[in-house]
């Protein structure tokens, strides 16, 4: 039987409310069934395993997914697929640094949530986590993984990982993949669309988690005082910085901003381009606002969302590659055109 293993991070989906006080607690996950027992009516063995304490995912960080891409790389001969629980505010950047860390990943790894908790009666959790664990377990007609990449499911639409982003806060479709449609969505079947599938060439999995954190972001906005921001700039700990530029990647011709970007570039420094606009990409050289930036040795990161431009940078910075800006453009596990 298809084996699955449910990875319980954290975050809403595991919590119900306590009928004496009425707060939303966590509850123990190996009592995962009692709160959904449609669970045991699916083909599918599942067994779980929980962070030692769950944690609301504003406080993800590299140790955290350190943690998970272990808990993958150690059962992976054991199970057909993983499905992680996870806060919902951050889950983008999880999705997207795990994509990066489980190099050669042939299997499922499907993070999903919900906006509403398990044990409440509207919950979105039950039809994420049933749906989720239906997916990580669904084979090809050889008998292969049909998902062999990290991905979000969430409010019946399968995204990838390194494309997703959190849209709303409130309501249910809580996600979106701006720049690359979805590999998947759940009506009466899940219906595949299999070319958006990713698959690796590297001949062997492995896992890398020595991420590197030196990087900054700055997203521009009109009339923001570049003064401030020197201090970043000149911090010889900071080795790249992601900047949130306008539209296809344009920025005022400001002096400061201007010597402060150059001067960082010179000192070995890597700036990585990427739009503030929920979609589409940069074009750095379209505007003569951009002009610039390409002039400099300013990377493009074309249509990389936030999450998966910082998380591919702590990784390449944790493997130390003396060929960054080279590997900065190229789409290294399908996260962007
Ligand atoms: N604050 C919660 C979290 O991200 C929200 C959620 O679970 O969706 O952990």
């Amino acid at each position: 039987m298809t084996k699955i293993l449910l990875i319980y991070t954290g975050g809403t989906i595991g919590m119900i409310k306590n009928p004496q006080t009425g707060e939303l607690e966590s509850f123990n996950f190996k009592h995962i069934h009692d709160h959904v027992p449609e669970l045991s009516r699916l083909n599918v063995e599942i067994e779980s395993i929980s962070f030692e304490e769950p944690i609301d995912s504003s406080e993800m960080n590299l140790q955290h997914w350190t943690q998970m891409a272990e808990v993958v790389e150690q059962n992976d001969v054991h199970y057909d697929g993983f499905v992680i629980l996870h806060g919902s505010d951050t889950m983008a950047f999880s999705a997207s640094a795990l994509s990066f860390m489980l190099q050669g990943l042939r299997k499922p790894v499907v993070f999903t949530g919900s906006q509403l908790p398990i044990g409440t009666i509207r919950t979105d959790g039950k039809e994420n986590l049933i749906t989720a664990i239906e997916i990580a377990g669904m084979k090809d007609e050889n008998g292969a993984a049909i998902l062999q990449e990290v991905a979000v499911y969430f409010e019946y639409s399968l995204y990838r990982g390194n494309r997703s982003s959190k849209i709303s806060a409130n309501q249910f479709e809580a996600f979106q993949s701006p720049n690359y449609p979805e590999l998947a969505k759940a009506g009466v079947q899940i219906e595949w669309q299999k070319d958006r599938l990713f698959r690796t060439d590297l001949a062997e999995f492995t896992v890398f988690t020595a991420l590197k954190n030196n990087v900054a972001l700055i997203r521009l906005f009109p009339g923001m005082n570049f003064e401030f921001y020197r201090a970043i700039f000149s911090d010889q700990d900071v080795q790249a910085i992601v900047l949130e530029t306008y539209g296809s990647g344009n920025a005022p011709s400001d002096v400061l901003f201007q010597e402060l970007v150059t001067s960082f570039i010179q000192r070995g420094g890597i700036v990585l381009n990427i739009t503030q606009c929920g979609s589409g990409a940069v074009q750095q050289g379209a505007y003569q606002t951009s002009s610039f930036f390409e002039r400099i040795g300013v990377i493009s990161g074309r249509n990389l969302t936030s999450e998966a431009a910082l998380t591919k940078i702590m990784y390449l910075l944790g493997k130390g590659h003396s060929d960054i800006r080279e590997k900065l453009q190229e789409s290294l596990v399908g996260e962007m055109d």
